[in-house]
């Protein structure tokens, strides 16, 4: 089957890499270097711990990360604001807990699976440090973490200068600019148009300068850009930078109150961070950004710079739809590498035609239809 994936970031490599291994003939449209958009992120992988956006925490989150300095408002899409106030405190969708449950075992196995295969991406699963500044934010993550307990084991610490430490022994990480060139590799055979799709249809066309055609399936994974679809999101912009620091932390840590993030590698560190929700591509509060990362960690040295978008549905979580021959894949928001591999193999599947989309994954797709892409 001639199968097109539109989108060359986390999402969109994966379902590339699942369509190949069903022996696709697949043929992949990005514009930019394979993975540039969603190389800036730490690359931790946690998605046993998927927190929901339609919630007053997650309101009070983001107040904390304006109140310290790291989130900025800027522009959002209108129909999932809309979407969002509508769905606030709504009570999850039946079976999602299970569902995600499932992708996020699925995720990890993959990673892991594939780091057995050949480690070339600094795959480690030493654990996650939570670092919390505020004693009542620090009493609910706790409650919460101590209630997952099962799902995701987790270890309270006292933190000094601090509320308190959640230790999450084991959660794993990847150096996200190695795995973006090992699977590369791994999509062997998959022809790769380095343009932009201009527009998409439900009977399988795609319009791009070349390369366009009608397929059997395409499999959307444009981030943000596929609102222009019917499906409601938002974009929350963040940075990445790999620096040397003085004295690197032996574990992947996160000051959960500012949305900081600092992963040790054997010879580098990886620091990102930045709530700005913004449908452009400004990348001036960077600056800011790096001077809070620098009350983490003593930066030395910044080896290099990215940036790019958490695709963010109305309820954070992430979405899988069809219609006819059009697949939309989406939502990974703050853990989009977590669910990249479940969330790229369900975007395989249904353009291969293969199984029904699952309610809970297509909610947000309802609305799918042709039409342009930004
Ligand atoms: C600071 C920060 C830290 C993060 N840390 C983590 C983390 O530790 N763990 C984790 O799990 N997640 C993390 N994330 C989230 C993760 O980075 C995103 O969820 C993920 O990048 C989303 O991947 P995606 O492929 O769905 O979308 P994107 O990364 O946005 O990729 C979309 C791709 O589509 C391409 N595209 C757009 N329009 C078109 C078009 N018309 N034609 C062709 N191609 C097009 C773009 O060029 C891009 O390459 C972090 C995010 C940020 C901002």
């Amino acid at each position: 089957m001639r199968i097109a994936v539109v989108g060359g970031g986390i999402t969109g490599l994966f379902a590339a890499y699942y369509l190949r291994r069903e022996g696709a003939d697949v043929t992949l449209f990005e514009p930019e270097p394979l993975g540039a958009r969603s190389a800036h992120a730490a690359g931790i992988l946690e998605p046993l711990t998927a927190y929901r956006t339609n919630t007053v925490d997650f309101l009070r989150r983001v107040w904390h990360f304006w109140w310290r300095g790291t989130c900025a408002i800027r522009s959002v899409d209108a129909r999932w604001l809309v979407e969002s106030a509508r769905q606030l405190e709504r009570p999850a969708w039946p079976g999602a807990a299970e569902t995600l449950r499932a992708m996020g075992r699925f995720s990890i196995a993959e990673y892991a699976r594939m780091a057995q295969e050949a480690d070339d991406f600094g795959y480690a699963t030493r654990g996650l440090i939570e670092r919390f500044d505020d004693p009542v934010h620090f009493a609910a993550e706790r409650a919460t973490a101590l209630d997952n307990r099962a799902v995701a084991p987790v270890e309270v610490r006292a933190a000094p200068g601090g509320a308190g430490e959640l230790f999450f022994p084991e959660v794993g990480w990847v150096h996200t600019e190695r795995f973006v060139e090992r699977i590369a590799r791994e999509l062997a055979g998959v022809s790769v148009v380095r343009h932009r799709a201009h527009a998409v249809a439900t009977d399988g066309s795609v319009t791009a300068a070349i390369g366009g055609g009608r397929f059997d399936g395409v499999a959307v994974c444009t981030g943000v850009t596929s609102r222009s679809l019917g499906v409601p999101l938002t974009g929350v912009r963040g940075f990445g930078w790999h620096v040397r620091v003085d004295r690197p932390p032996d574990v992947a840590t996160i000051d959960v109150d500012r949305g900081l993030a600092v992963v040790p590698f054997a010879d580098e560190v990886k620091v990102t961070g930045g709530w700005v929700f913004d449908l452009g591509a400004d990348r001036r509060p960077a600056a800011r950004i790096l001077e809070a990362l620098r009350g983490m960690v003593e930066i030395r040295e910044v080896l290099g710079f990215d940036d790019g978008s958490r695709p963010c549905t109305p309820d954070g979580l992430p979405t899988v739809g069809r219609r006819e021959r059009l697949v939309v894949a989406n939502g990974g928001f703050r853990l989009g590498w977590s669910f990249a591999p479940a969330l790229g193999q369900a975007a395989a599947r249904l353009a291969l035609g293969q199984g029904e989309t699952v309610p809970f994954l297509a909610r947000f797709c309802g609305g799918l239809h042709s039409g342009r892409l930004g």
